[in-house]
């Protein structure tokens, strides 16, 4: 092994062992980039986003998302709090949604008429805020920095040099597989903890939980229509996620019920 191979080796265990961390559900992960690394990825492709000109320019729906992104995030720990978010509605037909670290939160035109009420689109968003919370794209990104190719496409996007391939993959990474065209769905161990803590954060923002059946019951009823469903070409296997759902609103009627006793009843709506 020749000199550069070896210190390579010694910086890769290092960034191991310095790298591991503990999710909200208690499961251990592997953590290449801080919290502030990963909040630059997000604003800069958040702001990639805005540039494309897709923003609907829709103060009503605005306000709306940012009731309940609101209503949501102040229930989440204190550093997750404390981060101004920022919402964004794009013009687009497609129904689909997303949260990135950093704070930013985008909602497509399209889900609308998926998300029919407050807690539906509570239910949405409280799924991609846990995405966010459980550092899921820096796992993802972690986990292909450790091939050559990974480590070359983070370092040169923090570097603010990036190629408009380069930042395509990074957007990929982060959870915008379906705004850049390239499907990467998180992993089943990632969906179903954002499927968990996001129903568990409606219920302690006082949403009612069991409206997270009800929208995936209207995504997978939608799928079959002439509107793309592009949420579920990321999130799959929509009729299993309903039985799981289900099978929890029982345990979080007394979450709700706590939430009502605080006085925690968003009052969030489109209004004209
Ligand atoms: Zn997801």
């Amino acid at each position: 092994m020749n000199r550069p191979d070896k210190l390579l080796r010694v910086a890769l265990w290092v960034a191991l062992l310095s790298a591991c961390a503990t999710a909200p559900s208690g499961r251990s992960q592997m953590l290449l980039y801080s919290d502030a690394q990963m909040d630059q990825l997000g604003s800069a492709s958040f702001d990639r986003l805005k540039s494309e000109g897709t923003i609907a320019r829709d103060p009503a729906r605005e306000a709306y998302v940012q009731c309940v992104v609101t209503a949501l995030v102040a229930q989440l720990p204190g550093e997750w709090r404390d981060t101004p978010w920022e919402v964004r509605v794009f013009k687009d037909d497609s129904a689909n949604a997303f949260a990135l670290p950093g704070g930013k939160v985008g909602v497509n035109t399209g889900m609308f008429p998926i998300a029919t009420n407050a807690d539906q689109l509570a239910a949405v968003l409280g799924h991609e805020i846990a995405h966010v919370v459980f550092r899921h794209s820096n796992e993802r990104v972690s986990t292909s920095a450790l091939t050559e190719t990974g480590l070359g496409m983070v370092n040169a996007y923090v570097g603010a040099r990036a190629s408009a391939q380069t930042s395509t993959a990074v957007m990929t990474a982060l959870g915008l597989g379906a705004q850049v065209g390239v499907m990467l769905p998180f992993s089943r161990k990632h969906e179903s903890e954002a499927d968990l803590y996001g129903q568990r954060l409606m219920a302690q923002a006082g949403f009612d939980p069991a409206q997270a059946v009800a929208l995936w019951q209207n995504m997978s009823r939608d799928s079959g229509g002439a509107r793309p469903v592009a949420w579920l070409s990321t999130h799959p296997d929509p009729s299993q996620r309903i039985a799981r759902l289900q099978a929890e609103v029982p345990a979080l009627q007394p979450v709700l019920a706590d939430a009502k006793r605080q006085g925690l009843q968003p009052n969030c709506a489109l209004r004209r």
